[in-house]
């Protein structure tokens, strides 16, 4: 009778997670236990992921020689999936097999599921072959192997076996199908799948409707996502963040940011994955503002302590080119992982420090033991490139594949012509180019094709230009690039060919547009913007500028008149480049003394380069002007490139 009570209190106790306690009635038992005790202990620990211990437990328990059952094989199995202890694993499958418990359900499918969780997802397939009797978790089990292995055709495959057999799907089965639909972006799919989610009366279940909002985001269809969203009573973090995310992956970043607001409104605790999606957004919209006010909901949470937020908001500053902030956030992390470094040392790149980079670099690989990857590469050989470092960038180029066993991508080899174009050593910059052991992409042609502008070299222009056009016949950018090697050359009949070429082909040239974040916003300019609602009191403040740099003796320079190429342009005094337009709209509505940064979708052009340069000195206000891959920072009448770029 006691024992009975003992058995049922220690049972109690090890579900309640209290192994102590649980263990304390073990010991209580005097001779150490009977079988019932032995399996609750295994169980218990194995649910608290001390797979270890219940792996000590059942050798002790082999050893008493107690009635092993289906029980002690559950237990023990699911330990070995929480350890990933494949090799214990197997020896259990055979010992199963000797005992005669491979035609038993409760283990089979425990057989399985090590195996799944071990990543051997052929042996649990084996395993599920070989049932003569199946049953929900059977087919979850295998279902949800393939989904998290990322083999979402197989998942698939088996889901609609599990239907043919007449099994009826769980919600574990719908969220794993879900997901898989999402990772493949299959929209068709995942509509079918939401409909037999309605036929299992399983819409409204938190894990199945959570997944069909995720499927729906991932897939790009943003507005059935929403319309499952509003249907709910039942959100939580996860619906809020899968929405978010969702907005922020599939490029709309504002509504990302205003769902964001939206959350905190309504109550609900963002988690590390929402902080990583708005953050994302407002890196993308250089809303360095809105960024600051997510930190502090993140530090009242307290998220910035966490790794992935933590990654996250460095990123987000170095991103808007705060690099200040984000060195600080930096410092601040206890521990980093390869996203933290890549974080920081993109932002270094994109500021063009050299020097910096490479000595974060050595710190992020000798101090804290981290192996690069490509990403990091791109940033080290952008960031050689930008400081001019020739010989750094090779010796970094060698020692990727060498020391770190990384073949390098079309982007790296774009680097180093990059690099070599930039310092002018353009035949070297082709040799390269010809010598390369795959073919090289439009990338490379368009690095080429970009050196040969810095220094005018036509012919080498023309030869990059043919490639790339092969390669890119549709994209604008090669073309305008050539117009402008023309323009400066004065080449005006070039810069009239390539005009016909496009025409001829149709390309449609990308429009050119800046932006600042202003006033509880993000005001986005094109240029000979005729739009925006304060266009007459920037254009006054251009010409009040224009006429101040003339007083500098600031000549506009003609050759970059073509850098977008723009139609005829009909009216002078009112034409102007976006990132003119967005830094007077600036300078007009952000109070003293903070900087004035703008994010553009091209490259800032030779004549706005040097305009900015004196604004800052007419103005006293610092500019910081860059797009994804390069930021200026002018202050005083000079830029942080040393006009090198
Ligand atoms: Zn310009
Ligand atoms: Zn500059």
């Amino acid at each position: 009778m006691e024992e009975i009570v003992r058995n049922t209190l220690l049972d109690v106790y090890s579900k309640l997670g209290d192994m102590e306690e649980a263990w304390h009635c073990f010991e209580e038992m005097g001779k150490l236990g009977d079988d019932v005790s032995f399996n609750s202990l295994i169980a218990g620990y194995a649910r608290l992921g001390k797979g270890e211990l219940s792996l000590v437990l059942y050798v002790q328990f082999l050893r008493t020689g107690l009635r092993i059952s289906q029980f002690t094989f559950a237990g023990v199995l699911s330990a070995c999936a929480g350890i990933s202890g494949l090799v214990e694993g197997k020896q259990i499958h055979a010992l199963v097999f000797k005992t005669g418990f491979e035609g038993n359900v409760f283990v089979a499918n425990a057989v399985m599921d090590m195996y799944a969780k071990s990543g051997e997802l052929e042996s649990s397939w084996r395993v599920f072959v070989g049932m003569h009797h199946r049953d929900n978790i059977s087919w979850n089990g295998l279902i949800s192997g393939y989904s998290r292995e990322g083999l979402s055709e197989e998942a698939m495959n088996l889901f609609i076996e599990m239907l043919k057999y007449g099994v009826a799907p769980t919600h574990f089965t719908f969220s794993s199908i879900l997901s898989s639909c999402a990772s493949i972006g299959s929209l068709l799919l995942g509509m079918q799948v939401h409909c037999k989610t309605i036929h299992c009366g399983l819409e409204s279940d938190v894990f199945v409707s959570n997944a069909i909002i995720d499927m729906y985001a991932k897939c790009g269809s943003l507005e059935s996502a929403m319309f499952v969203f509003n249907e709910r009573s039942n959100l939580n973090t996860i619906s809020w963040t899968a929405l978010i995310a969702g907005y922020a992956q599939n490029g709309f970043n504002e509504e990302a940011i205003k769902l964001f607001t939206h959350m905190l409104k309504s109550d609900f605790k963002p988690d590390n994955g929402t902080f990583a999606s708005v953050l994302s957004s407002c890196a993308s919209l250089t809303a360095l503002n809105y960024g600051k006010q997510v930190q502090v909901h993140a530090i009242k949470l307290g998220f910035d302590s966490n790794i992935y937020t933590a990654s996250s908001l460095v990123s987000m500053y170095a991103k808007c080119g705060d690099m200040k902030e984000a060195s600080k956030r930096f410092s601040a992390m206890p521990i980093r992982n390869l996203v933290t470094w890549n974080a920081i040392i993109a932002g270094h790149a994109h500021n063009g420090e050299g020097e910096k980079v490479l000595e974060l670099f050595r710190t992020m690989v000798e101090q804290d033991g981290i192996a690069p990857d490509h990403v990091t590469y791109v940033n080290v050989l952008h960031a050689c490139s930008y400081a001019g470092m020739v010989e750094e960038g090779y010796w970094h180029f060698r020692s990727m594949s060498e020391d770190f066993g990384i073949s390098p991508y079309p982007d790296h080899y774009a680097c180093m012509v990059d690099l070599l174009g930039r310092c002018g050593r353009l035949d070297e910059a082709e040799e390269f180019v010809e010598s390369m052991p795959i073919e090289p992409d439009g990338v490379i042609w368009g690095a080429l094709l970009g050196a040969c502008r810095t220094h005018r070299h036509v012919e080498l222009a023309e030869r990059a230009a043919e490639r790339l056009f092969a390669i890119e016949p549709m994209n604008s950018v090669g073309y305008v690039l050539l117009a402008n090697i023309y323009s400066a050359c004065g080449l005006w009949e070039g810069v009239a060919r390539v005009r016909k070429m496009m025409h001829e082909r149709g390309v449609k040239k990308v429009t050119a547009c800046s932006w600042v974040e202003a006033q509880m916003g993000v005001h986005v300019f094109v240029s000979n913007d005729r739009v925006h609602p304060r266009l007459r009191e920037i254009h006054e403040k251009l010409e009040e500028l224009g006429e101040e740099m003339r007083r500098f003796g600031h000549v506009p320079d003609k050759s970059f008149v073509l850098q977008q190429l723009e139609e005829e342009q009909k009216v002078p005094a009112l034409s102007y480049h976006s990132e003119k337009l967005a830094v007077a709209f600036g300078l007009i509505s952000i109070d003293a003394p903070a900087p004035i940064r703008v994010m553009q979708n091209l490259r800032v052009c030779g004549d706005c380069h040097s305009a900015m340069k004196l604004i800052t000195r007419i103005e006293g206000r610092e500019i910081i002007l860059g797009n994804s891959t390069r930021f200026h920072h002018f202050n005083d009448g000079i830029c942080s490139c040393g006009d090198y770029w």
